[in-house]
């Protein structure tokens, strides 16, 4: 299960971003996973809460939003996207196929509780 490595150097970076916000309370994890990329939601969801339980990411909520798999084919000039990782192009079965996204796995945002009690953002909310 990789998916527990992968957790870990997550909460690492999310470990230096809290301590650039001392006294702060970290309420929600943002994430972007792409479908093409080899992490499963549910184990990662799995991971973390075995990592954090009885720590201070305890209780702290994990949001995943899946990134579908977009290309584009060198043969035909195609864009397409795909639910699941393929090995060809969907309009003409070229194999000549640059994949674009949805191999991502990025943080996308911290959603965070600062001390005095207004709240800040890691980044802005779409
Ligand atoms: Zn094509």
């Amino acid at each position: 299960m990789h998916e527990l490595s992968i957790c870990q150097s997550m909460l690492d970076i999310v470990e230096r971003t809290m301590n650039q916000h001392p006294g702060a309370k970290l309420k929600t994890i943002r994430l972007d996973i792409g479908k093409g990329s080899t992490i499963e939601p549910i184990l990662l969801t799995d991971a973390f809460a075995i990592i954090t339980e009885g720590g201070p990411f305890a209780g702290v909520e994990l949001e995943i939003n899946s990134i579908p798999i977009g290309g584009s084919c060198r043969a035909c000039g195609k864009s397409f996207t795909y639910q699941e990782l393929a090995l060809g192009c969907p309009e003409c079965g070229s194999t000549d196929i640059v994949i674009e996204s949805g191999m991502e796995l990025d943080i996308r945002e911290l959603e965070i509780d600062e001390p005095e009690g207004d709240t800040e953002k890691g980044r802005e909310e779409e």
